[in-house]
């Protein structure tokens, strides 16, 4: 089984992939460290994020030590992820690894932007989880602040807007529901709702494919 998992900044989509991943005893893979250990990489070498050759070997150069930073988590790297995840050479470097990853024997969730248009087309299960900026930027708030960083709350808002516009009006892969996903508002809901929603949506795709 394959679940594919996409959806905005702070939409609740990462939670909900490891949630489900550990349910049924899946791998997960959060793709969007791929994008932010890619930028970490730009970044510590002084090279602009635009900087095709470099993002790409950049992406290309990622081991698994890339993965380990608390820093991927911070706010400056998803702002400059979605700058290197915009590189249609960058996109290019990463999909192998993530199909790879999908096409694991006892299956997989992945979660992204791109998992159920492009890397996971196939995907048993599509979920496309989304919230309103607000909400987003106030559960964005509440993470950085238990991780120690200083929060302003208008500049939060301010980068997930942006990121939205970034992610969904780029031209290779742009963050958007797969035709066949079901959509999630986690809006109203708090991580159990969320988590047993998508449940919900899991055991009734399980059953229409019997
Ligand atoms: O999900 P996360 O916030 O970690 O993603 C950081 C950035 O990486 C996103 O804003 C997006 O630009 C990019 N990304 C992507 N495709 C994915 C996962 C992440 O373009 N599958």
């Amino acid at each position: 089984m394959i679940i594919a998992i996409d959806g905005p900044a702070a939409s609740g989509k990462g939670t909900i992939a490891r949630r489900l991943a550990a349910h049924f005893g899946l791998p997960h893979l959060d793709t969007g460290l791929l994008y932010r250990a890619t930028a970490r990489v730009l970044l510590d070498q002084g090279s602009k994020l635009d900087d095709i050759e470099n993002a790409v070997s950049a992406a290309r150069g990622l081991a698994l030590l890339d993965f380990e930073e608390d820093r991927l988590r911070g706010r400056e790297m998803g702002e400059a992820a979605s700058v290197v995840a915009a590189i249609p050479q960058v996109r290019a470097a990463l999909i192998d690894m993530q199909r790879a990853f999908a096409a694991r024997p006892q299956g997989a969730v992945l979660d992204g932007r791109d998992i159920g248009t492009v890397i996971a087309p196939d995907a048993n299960i599509k979920i496309f989880v989304t919230a309103s900026p607000e909400i987003r930027a106030q559960r964005r708030s509440l993470e950085l602040r238990g991780r120690g960083e200083k929060v302003d709350y208008p500049a939060i808002l301010e980068d997930i807007r942006k990121r939205d516009r970034r992610d969904s009006e780029r031209a290779d892969a742009p963050l958007m529901p797969a035709d066949d996903a079901t959509i999630l508002d986690t809006t109203d809901l708090n991580v159990e709702g969320a988590f047993a929603a998508a449940l919900d949506i899991v055991g009734r795709a399980q059953r229409e494919a019997l």
